[in-house]
């Protein structure tokens, strides 16, 4: 059995919010898309240098601290703007090196981008507690190289919607059968592809998608964060957003709307290591 718990709130508070900013800049559209001409470059570009500062306005205005979660790949290419996310208090998540997808990699393969991602953090003064793969997808060796790399938490599976809970190892066998192994010591703060900006909002040519309407996005992301407010306890809602799509002009006001929706109905914003942190307090109260 999935091991899992609540997020002790605030008082006063329903619901822990986290905004999960993957801050890819150029390296999405190399490592998902395969994608390294100068146009592709210019929508990265947008997300640094346009983008980003817009949205951190906007939650400076609000007061609200968020996970970035930025690959070396961004830090090395806009180090300045990378630095001033840090400067702006925001939790700064490893999240690959130029956004690989790690699943068909060998251990050496994926342990030395854990190390570049690692190296690139460290020029903006970061050792990161967190961790979210690029691709959302782990290979076999993922949960034992976050381990050796103590890492706290991970936030890139969806085994659970509103709770975090320990991640296992499973294998699928020879036979087809699924193979659960031990908990982790990590705890998985779950993300969701209902909860993320990019799959309806970018528009990716080969795909002829991105292109749908924003009031629907906002309908479903208030409907999912009405469920976790109103029939889940200590539950949390795990937004994701990218700079180059929610920072457009058509984009940031839906995104204001919902942070002053959220704040109404009691919404505590905290990071993904604050979530952690509660979770674990929780969790140490229960085994006492
Ligand atoms: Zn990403």
């Amino acid at each position: 059995m999935q091991t899992t718990g609540k997020v002790r709130l605030p008082e006063g508070k329903r619901v822990a919010v986290n905004i999960g900013v993957d801050f890819d800049a150029h390296s999405v559209w190399m490592g998902m898309y395969g994608q390294y001409s100068p146009a592709y470059m210019a929508r990265g570009e947008f997300g640094a240098e346009v983008a980003s500062p817009r949205l951190l306005k906007l939650l400076d205005k609000y007061n609200i601290k968020t996970s970035w979660c930025i690959p070396g790949h961004t830090v090395d290419t806009f180090p300045e703007i990378s630095q001033s996310v840090v400067d702006h208090g925001h939790e700064i998540v490893h999240h690959g090196y130029a956004h690989e997808n790690v699943t068909p990699l060998s251990y050496e393969e994926e342990e030395k981008i854990m190390k570049m991602g690692l190296e690139s953090l460290s020029r903006i003064g970061v050792k990161p507690r967190g961790y979210r793969s690029p691709a959302w997808n782990y290979s076999p060796n993922t949960l034992d190289i976050l381990e050796k790399y103590g890492f706290e938490y991970d936030s890139s599976l969806m085994g659970n919607d509103h709770h975090p809970y320990r991640p296992r190892r499973v294998e699928v066998n020879e036979d087809k059968a699924s193979v659960y192994g031990e908990d982790s010591t990590l705890l998985e703060i779950p993300v969701s592809w209902l909860l993320d900006d990019f799959p309806t909002q970018e528009f990716v040519p080969a795909a002829q998608e991105g292109l749908k309407s924003v009031s629907g996005l906002y309908e479903r992301w208030k409907e999912i964060f009405d469920f976790a407010c109103d029939q889940e306890a200590g539950a949390c809602f795990i937004l994701t957003v990218h700079p180059q799509t929610i920072g457009r002009g058509h984009m940031l006001p839906m995104l204001e709307k919902l942070i002053q929706y959220m704040e109404y109905r009691g919404a505590w914003f905290a990071t993904l290591g604050e979530i952690h942190d509660n979770f674990e307090e929780e969790a140490k109260k229960d085994n006492s």
